[in-house]
């Protein structure tokens, strides 16, 4: 079981288990946001500007 977990959005390895990894989509939890929550709202919303989620990567 050496089969890396790479981000289907941005490309880089996921430290997640597996299980966690298939949650978000074989993504990062911060990629699966800016992918399919972030502009919801706002369609377009540039990736560093806060979307109103507490869990925005961008508000932090
Ligand atoms: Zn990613
Ligand atoms: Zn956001």
């Amino acid at each position: 079981m050496s089969e890396e977990q790479t981000c289907q959005r941005c490309g880089e390895a996921v430290e997640l288990s597996r299980e966690d990894y298939e949650l978000f989509e074989r993504m990062h939890p911060e990629c699966f946001h800016f992918a399919f929550e972030h502009d919801l709202d706002k369609p377009g919303l540039p990736v560093d500007e806060d979307c109103g989620d507490p869990a925005c990567p961008a508000g932090a």
